[in-house]
């Protein structure tokens, strides 16, 4: 089953609980993740079942790299906080670029997140 991450920051939770809304038939067919508050949000807030990391502070956003370096993760859809500095920068740019070492699908707004799970879906 194809996996999808899905990882917002605060700011950008309220857009991702729109985005799964939006397109919750589609994101329902794949085996999804989160890191653990954005999961808990989507769980109440949507009928997706999410299976849950560490809060991206804490290592969730690690936890999700370690998947994309064993190869066992699709895509990835993280909406950053592009206006305010996060204490754990340095796990974030190292996804990010595990994900370019890994050639792993990332889009990191609302507008590649569509094309994403659009190209995911269709495989
Ligand atoms: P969270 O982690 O879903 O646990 O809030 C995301 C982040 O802030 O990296």
């Amino acid at each position: 089953m194809t996996r999808i991450a899905l990882i917002a920051h605060d700011e950008e939770k309220p857009s991702m609980i729109e985005f799964a809304s939006n397109h919750e038939e589609t994101l329902a067919q794949f085996d999804l993740t989160a890191t653990g508050t954005t999961g808990k949000r989507l769980m109440e807030e949507t009928d997706l079942e999410v299976e849950r990391k560490e809060s991206g502070p804490l290592g969730g956003d690690m936890m999700i790299g370690a998947e994309v370096a064993d190869g066992s993760m699709d895509g990835i859809i993280f909406l950053r906080d592009p206006l305010t500095a996060q204490p754990h920068e340095p796990d974030i740019s190292a996804l990010l670029r595990i994900c370019d070492v890994k050639d792993t699908a990332l889009a990191t707004n609302r507008a590649s997140a569509e094309f994403l799970i659009e190209g995911l879906a269709d495989q």
